[in-house]
């Protein structure tokens, strides 16, 4: 059993995944990374926690596969002993006119950004139900809150991702697990990698404070809600978008 308190983040190769290990390891937790297809950057990532004196394991899987995802925990709670926060972050977006959208490709977002969640949460749950505790975070997006054009299929898993959030939220809370999403705007990550400099000036602009956010503002998100002065915080949806939907 560790002695630190224990994270499992999905999706923690890059992007916001990567700083949020970052920053509860910097924390003093003990941390599992999550990767599908960036292994190389996984294992860097884990050797720059493991330099700051960090408990780090790798755990490789696709989770929109259930039965990648319940190994992947198994193995964590192996290695750990328990699980204190889970961080369901992995996601995928891309963009297609809705009449373009094939069947498979519909499956493939649903799968990671909605199935994904469902599968961790359940491979998360007996450990944290046991245990009477436990911190469950999700990644949704604004775009979940209000829906983007050309992003039909990802605005629909990240709004199915609020919906869990909050009706697990319910359940869960006289088990005394929280359960809170995080909506972040628009951020410096390789999901935005493709826009133009025009565009993301255009969306600078239309963002009240002015710039892009970064993975840290995010992950700053992601601790609170983890951290001690969240305890109170259950089902709700807080989102770091620099004021772009209010
Ligand atoms: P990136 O594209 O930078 O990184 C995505 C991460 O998800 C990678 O670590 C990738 O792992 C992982 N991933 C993708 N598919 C799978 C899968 N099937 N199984 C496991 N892991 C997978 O994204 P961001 O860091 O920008 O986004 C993180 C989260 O935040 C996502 O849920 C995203 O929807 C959400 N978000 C992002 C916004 C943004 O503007 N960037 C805005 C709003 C929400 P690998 O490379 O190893 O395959």
């Amino acid at each position: 059993m560790s002695e630190r308190e224990t994270v499992f983040i999905t999706g923690a190769s890059r992007g916001i995944g990567a700083e949020t290990a970052r920053l509860f390891a910097e924390r003093g937790y003990a941390v599992g990374i999550n990767y599908c297809r960036s292994r190389d950057r996984a294992e860097a990532l884990a050797e720059e926690l493991r330099g700051l004196g960090a408990q780090v394991g790798l755990y490789p899987g696709d989770v929109s596969d259930r039965a990648q995802v319940d190994g992947m925990m198994q193995a964590f709670l192996r290695d750990f002993g328990r699980i204190d926060v889970l961080v369901c972050n992995a996601g995928l977006a891309r963009q297609e006119l809705f009449t373009d959208i094939t069947a498979q490709s519909w499956r493939e977002m649903l799968g990671v950004n909605l199935d994904g969640v469902f599968h961790c949460c359940q491979g998360a749950l007996p450990d944290m139900l046991h245990r009477k505790q436990g911190r469950i975070i999700t990644l949704s997006s604004m775009w979940g809150q209000v829906g983007a054009s050309c992003e039909v299929a990802y605005s629909a898993a990240k709004a199915g991702v609020i919906g869990l959030t909050k009706a697990l939220a319910k359940e869960l809370g006289p088990s005394g697990i929280t359960v809170n999403c995080v909506a972040p705007g628009v951020i410096e990550t390789e999901m935005n990698g493709q826009l133009s400099q025009e565009t993301r000036d255009a969306l600078a602009e239309e963002t009240p404070l002015e710039r892009m956010g970064t993975p840290r503002d995010v992950a700053e998100a992601i601790w609170f809600l983890a951290s001690p002065a969240g305890r109170f915080f259950t089902g709700q949806v807080l989102a770091p978008n620099g004021g772009f939907i209010i």
